[in-house]
């Protein structure tokens, strides 16, 4: 069975569009970032210039779509979305950045992956809102500059520190978001379920909240599961006993772990003596992608504070221990 809880958006997902918050008051949580971001939007709207360049990094699942339609849609403009593989070469951008009209903005999702000539592109269309393009090749090669309309760049990135630094560096804006609390994710259960049209009692919002991995795309799926349940056993309304019988089928536990999580750390005590152990074994070890350990089921893990990272690697915490109803080691009991 493919994890209900990963944070990675999924097809079905797609018909979640109607649950994304489409203004800035609308959006939950993440309060410093909203907070900057309205005063930001409102002084370049104040002088009629475009919004600075804008950074979101964080896990996936936490908004950062999301935010970057937002921004436009408060700045009142275009948003033209496009992502890091998706530009197979620096034509490609050329391209999507000629198109802009004045202030509008583009949205590079995955934008650590795009490639290294595409990336020089935007340092001079980011600095000096231009474009430098060689024309033909071999001797008669020749370089011309086109002139693009001012305009604001919205990179997402699950890994700020893949990014080189003449990138990073030409962002004003550089924003990270966190893990939402469960009162947070509370608010954008029931939002959702008045969209959806979901009888949920208050304390089944709240046992769908605490599985949710601090993550509004797994909030919004497991939302949606839920359901799925209730409406197949006949309950008219969803409440925490009808979501937690649901959640457990799913095998999500009350804290929002599920098998691989378990296997994950079970493997680091098991295999590992609690750790540390090196990422690339850990992975080959439980049968996944270091890359996906590392950003989609790693931080959760680390915000919890059942995984330390250390420069040996990945540690358990004793927390791990006493979840499973291990007893601690002898070497690291206190
Ligand atoms: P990311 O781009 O970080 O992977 P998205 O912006 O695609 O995440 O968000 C995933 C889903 O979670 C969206 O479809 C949206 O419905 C929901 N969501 C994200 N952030 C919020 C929020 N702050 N308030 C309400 N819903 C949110």
């Amino acid at each position: 069975m493919e994890r209900v809880i990963t944070s990675l958006e999924r097809p079905e997902d797609r018909e979640f569009e109607a649950l994304r918050p489409g203004r800035l008051m609308e959006y939950i949580g993440q309060a410093s970032i909203k907070e900057n971001l309205s005063v930001f939007i409102q002084a370049a709207q104040n002088r009629g210039e475009a919004l600075d360049h804008v950074l979101l990094y964080g896990p996936p699942g936490l908004g950062k779509t999301t935010l970057a339609n937002i921004i436009a849609a408060e700045m009142g403009v275009n948003i033209r979305t496009t992502s890091g593989p998706a530009i197979e070469r620096p034509g490609d951008l050329a391209a999507l950045l000629t198109s802009l009209e004045p202030r509008d903005v583009l949205f590079i999702d995955e934008i650590h992956r795009l490639s290294r000539t595409a990336e020089e592109v935007l340092y001079s269309a980011m600095e000096d809102n231009c474009l430098d393009i060689v024309i033909g090749k071999g001797p008669s090669a020749r370089s011309i500059r086109l002139s693009l309309s001012p305009f604001t760049l919205i990179g997402a990135t699950t890994r700020a520190g893949q990014l080189t630094s003449p990138l990073r560096d030409r962002f004003g804006v550089i924003s990270r978001l966190e893990f939402y609390t469960t009162e947070e994710l509370l608010q954008i259960v029931v939002r959702a379920s008045r969209i959806l049209k979901v009888d949920l009692s208050s304390d089944g919002a709240e046992e769908i909240a605490k599985r949710s991995r601090g993550t509004p795309r797994v909030a919004n799926r497991l939302l949606k599961r839920v359901r799925d349940y209730a409406q197949f056993w006949g309950s008219r309304i969803v409440d925490s006993q009808t979501a937690a019988k649901a959640m457990d089928k799913l095998e999500v536990d009350p804290m929002g772990l599920d098998s691989l999580d378990q296997k994950i750390l079970l493997a680091i005590i098991r295999n590992f003596d609690g750790g540390p152990v090196g990422l690339e074994t850990l992975a080959a070890t439980v049968g996944e992608e270091a890359e996906t350990l590392e950003d989609v089921v790693e931080p959760f893990l680390l915000q919890r504070g059942f995984l330390q990272r250390t420069p040996r690697g990945r540690m358990v915490t004793n927390q791990v221990y006493s979840y499973f109803g291990l007893d601690l080691p002898a070497n690291v009991q206190t």
